[in-house]
């Protein structure tokens, strides 16, 4: 693909935003979910989803380049994401890569247009960082699979119709050998969700409870006890697509706080506060670059087809802290004025800023901890013994 196709494709992008309907996004969690995956619904519509999935899959078939830079485009339009997030970037492509035919073709398109929103069932009360250690048990009955445990911290259970969810299905095998990874209907019966209240005041994520839920052996996906390597898969393209994708939003914030600061009485750098706030932006410029630098390169890698490996995780570990970086800095900035609501003193709107630095306190926890990144990147990249 050469440069002039894909500025093309960025002026048709840019054209097509610009005469959208973008929507605004309000702060209530199930009218945000509404708006979004109506917006989900018109951007399928118009071809802009699924943008680097095969044309079988029911995507596009283009590259993973097209697909950033429609997201740039999308960010610098002020437009939003669509809705089905884990879905479009985690767990379809497992679907894709993995799954049987029928998986692809029945539950593909409706995934792509947002008609079913997706989640992702992996993390139990025990079993975080250490997943192979899970204990939701599925045990095969004729057709079925017969589903009970729990699940815990799993984004949009309460809106999801689908759930991609890792089971133990051999108890005597070794920890990762005895898991398969099934796909579960969530108005199947004996599945209880309960929403969980984030700090940001948001109900996004929930506990699962599974009582001997039935599950047709046909929603395997892979291989009957190999479902760790469907979530090695899952969890490597997360690492990867999800930082591509969140630098873009972190450049478009700055972009948002410098302009608001430029328009508001911001004292010179001979003050305490100017000083403070120019160095504040400059942290948060150098740490954009590091991560423009990183994601050039995992572009070129999704590019290549060489998603996932264990690199993904010094994107996830860069992701980590550069989220907290912008946030912080910027809410920072707000001082005793993040306790008002609407426009501070500074010209920053404090209700934004004050969400978006609280969620990201949850950067260097989802999709895996910072922790957990530096294990992987010492023992897999750097060859140092295991701790
Ligand atoms: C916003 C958000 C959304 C999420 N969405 C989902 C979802 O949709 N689906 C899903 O399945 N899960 C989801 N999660 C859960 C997430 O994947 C887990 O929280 C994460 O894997 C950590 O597991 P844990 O919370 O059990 O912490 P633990 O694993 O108990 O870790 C506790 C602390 O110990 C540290 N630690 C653990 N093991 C090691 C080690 N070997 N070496 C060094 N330090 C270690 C960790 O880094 C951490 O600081 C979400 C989490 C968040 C915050």
């Amino acid at each position: 693909m050469s440069t002039v196709e894909l500025e093309g494709y960025r002026v048709l992008a840019r054209e097509w935003l610009a005469a959208a309907d973008v929507p605004h996004v309000p702060l209530d969690l199930d009218e945000r979910f509404a708006v979004l995956r109506e917006w989900q619904h018109t951007l399928f519509d118009a071809g802009w989803i699924g943008i680097s999935w095969s044309r079988e899959a029911g995507g596009q078939g283009l590259t993973p380049m097209h697909q950033l830079v429609f997201a740039e485009e999308l960010a610098r339009a002020r437009a939003p994401m669509p809705i089905g997030l884990i879905g479009l970037d985690v767990v379809g492509p497992s679907i894709d890569h993995h799954g049987q035919s029928w998986q692809r073709e029945e539950l593909l398109p409706a995934l792509l247009s947002g008609e079913h929103i997706w989640c992702q069932g992996f993390s139990e009360p025990n079993a975080g960082s250490d997943l192979a250690s899970l204990r939701t048990r599925a045990v095969i009955d004729g057709n079925d699979f017969v589903i009970s445990g729990q699940k815990v911290w799993t984004s949009w259970a309460h809106k999801s119709q689908w759930c991609a969810l890792l089971v133990r299905t051999d108890p005597g095998a070794h920890k990762n050998a005895g898991i398969s990874y099934v796909l579960v209907d969530m108005s199947s019966p004996g599945i209880t969700v309960r929403p969980l209240e984030q700090m940001t005041g948001d109900r996004e994520f929930c506990e699962v409870f599974f009582d001997e839920v039935r599950v047709p052996r046909r929603n395997l996906v892979g291989e009957l006890n190999q479902g760790w390597t469907v979530a090695t898969h899952t969890l490597g393209i997360e690492r990867a697509a999800y930082t591509v994708r969140r630098r873009v939003d972190y450049e478009v914030a700055f972009e948002d706080a410098v302009a608001a600061l430029r328009e508001s009485d911001l004292p010179g750098p001979e003050t305490a506060l100017g000083r403070r706030v120019r160095v504040a932006l400059g942290r948060v410029q150098i740490a954009l670059r590091v991560l423009g630098a990183q994601t050039r390169q995992t572009v070129k890698r999704l590019d290549a087809g060489e998603v996932p490996t264990p690199e993904d995780s010094v994107d996830k570990l860069l992701l980590n802290g550069i989220e907290q970086t912008v946030f912080g800095s910027i809410a920072e900035l707000l001082g005793p004025s993040r306790a008002l609501s609407g426009s501070t003193p500074l010209g920053l709107e404090a209700d934004r800023w004050v969400h978006d630095h609280l969620y990201s306190r949850s950067a260097s926890i989802y999709g895996g901890t910072s922790q957990v990144q530096r294990n992987i990147i010492s023992e897999r990249l750097l060859g140092l013994p295991r701790g």
